[in-house]
């Protein structure tokens, strides 16, 4: 079978780029490829396009346009935030917060920095993902700089009560970075409803290209750049600008933001027949919240089988999915974020996430929901365990680096 004959339920890894985002994007590869700091037309050609692009952006979240810089995608725009923002208000304390369920991008950023000097909270959520206000209050100290917590999460789909979170945050001085990169064109963002200080987003997580994304910085925050060379992104990015990766973002955010209301009312549904599809098998359970909850995102539990065998074998029945346990190495260590839920290590190793995109039909879900069971099934019968009775720790312990794709 060749990948376009099979259905894609991983959105959250990454997206189809838009067929209008693609059109948009070629003539900057093929006829108008000027570096923007040129002086002659294909320079101001180009500079025109990326500005073009940073309006749409800054549009979509309801910031200025002097506020948005271009990365190379989220995990750059994290580590901009953390760092930079660490790095150049070292005076003002050394204290960060975060949660124990951040994308890899954020969390491997504060163990950095921690190496460096800074000391970090991780706040814990409760048995349904979501990090309580209260948390973070109690958490707050003098010394608190900044707290980062995700708009939603990439696993299992939680959405956090970020103006909340934000205001909690201000009450101290700190200043407030969310990860939006799985919330945009998923949900509402406005940065000043919200209190926002710093923003990361990804275009490939919304239809639009890989190695492109975006860091909005509220007016009057100082940031420390990563790299130094030219002037560019005014001098916080610096690097000949990815203007065709750029206007892929902006044509793609337009369209994410003006399509939003029907695509999420589309995704939604079919969010709902595949998650009640999925717990209708016994010994299922649902992770994240029901209801707080992106719209794209199932994720169920099986007692007694892989993950990576139930991926695999639906792989082979024509379906791209996703373990919920981002690691697939002998020790079998549990997803982070699975393990913040309070659920025992044994218990979270049959997790199946299924992301969707705009792309996704509800035929495709009443295939989907027509050979998951007999899958679940199959490796059922395989299993060595039955009932957690049979269950005994086999194996060494030893935590080993995870790398499989998760994101
Ligand atoms: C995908 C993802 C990232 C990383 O984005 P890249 O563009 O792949 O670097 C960061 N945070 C979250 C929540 C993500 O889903």
């Amino acid at each position: 079978m060749k990948p376009e004959q099979v259905v894609y339920f991983d959105n959250s890894a990454t997206t189809a780029v838009d067929p209008d985002v693609m059109t948009e994007m070629t003539p900057y590869f093929l006829q108008r490829y000027g570096n923007a700091s040129s002086l002659h037309r294909y320079g101001m050609d180009a500079y025109e396009a990326m500005e073009h692009s940073r309006e749409n952006v800054a549009k979509a979240l309801g910031s200025s346009p002097k506020e948005i810089l271009f990365t190379s995608g989220g995990t750059e725009s994290d580590n901009l935030a953390l760092q930079g923002f660490a790095f150049a208000n070292r005076k003002k304390g050394g204290h960060i917060i975060t949660s124990a369920i951040e994308h890899h991008a954020i969390l491997h950023t504060c163990e950095f920095l921690e190496k460096e000097g800074f000391s970090v909270t991780y706040l814990p959520v409760g048995p349904e993902g979501i990090v309580s206000p209260d948390s973070l209050r109690n958490a707050m100290t003098d010394e608190t700089i900044l707290v980062s917590i995700m708009m939603a999460n990439n696993e299992i789909g939680t959405i956090q009560p970020i103006r909340e979170l934000a205001a909690v945050a201000h009450e101290k001085g700190a200043l407030f970075h969310t990860d939006a990169v799985q919330s945009v064109g998923k949900m509402p963002i406005d940065v000043v409803r919200d209190g926002v200080d710093m923003l990361s987003l990804a275009a490939h997580k919304f239809h639009g290209p890989k190695g492109v994304g975006a860091l909005y910085v509220k007016k009057g925050v100082q940031l420390r750049p990563l790299t130094y060379g030219g002037g560019h992104e005014r001098g916080l990015r610096p690097s000949t600008e990815n203007i065709p990766g750029i206007v892929g973002l902006g044509k793609a955010i337009e369209l994410a933001i003006s399509r939003m209301e029907n695509d999420t009312a589309r995704m939604r549904s079919i969010r709902d027949k595949l998650m009640n599809g999925a717990l209708d098998i016994p010994d299922s359970f649902l992770n994240g919240h029901r209801e707080k909850r992106l719209c794209n995102n199932v994720h169920v539990r099986y007692d007694f089988i892989e993950g990576e065998s139930l991926v695999m074998h639906l792989d082979m029945a024509g379906f791209a999915t996703s373990t919920g346990s981002a690691c697939s190495s002998k020790s079998l260590e549990p997803s982070h974020v699975l393990t913040a839920l309070g659920i025992r290590k044994e218990r979270t190793h049959g997790s199946l996430r299924i992301t969707l995109s705009r792309l996704n039909t509800q035929e495709e879900a009443d295939r989907f929901l027509q050979v998951l069971p007999a899958v679940v099934g199959k490796l059922r019968e395989m299993s060595p365990i039955k009932s957690w009775d049979d269950y005994e720790i086999t194996g060494n312990e030893e935590e080993e680096e995870c790398h499989t794709a998760n994101e």
